[in-house]
């Protein structure tokens, strides 16, 4: 995990631009933001993708989706937002610490869903 990039991201090794953090979440602004709100949601604790979600540590995904709307409340996403999970190459996958797009603040139109 030592290479994990959003794990260093949450040590504070590498910085970002917080948004949110409690003791299994942490959030934060997207590098190459998609729309005028692009933020990364993640739990602390790594996991590579949604493939590893399990049981036993389930508890932290849905730790991010209570975050997902005082995050988007904070963010003025009244209107709404979209969440997106990208898993593996297909996907597009390109950090391996699994991770929720939150994107807001325009009409996200093109649909995939
Ligand atoms: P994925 O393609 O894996 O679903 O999403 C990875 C996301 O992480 C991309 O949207 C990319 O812009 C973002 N990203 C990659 N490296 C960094 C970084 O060092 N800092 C921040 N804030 N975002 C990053
Ligand atoms: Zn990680």
């Amino acid at each position: 995990m030592n290479d994990c990039l959003f794990c260093k991201i949450i040590a504070g090794e590498i910085p970002s631009t917080k948004v949110y953090e409690d003791d299994k979440v942490y959030a934060f602004r997207d590098i190459n933001p998609q729309a005028p709100v692009h933020v990364l949601v993640l739990p602390k604790e790594h996991m590579d993708s949604a493939n590893a979600i399990t049981s036993e540590n389930a508890g932290n995904i849905a730790a991010v989706f209570e975050a997902v709307p005082k995050i988007a409340a904070a963010e003025g996403l009244s209107d709404g937002y979209r969440v997106i999970n990208n898993c593996g190459a297909d996907a597009g996958q390109t950090v391996m610490h699994i991770h929720f797009h939150l994107i807001g603040g325009r009409k996200l139109g093109e649909k995939i869903v």
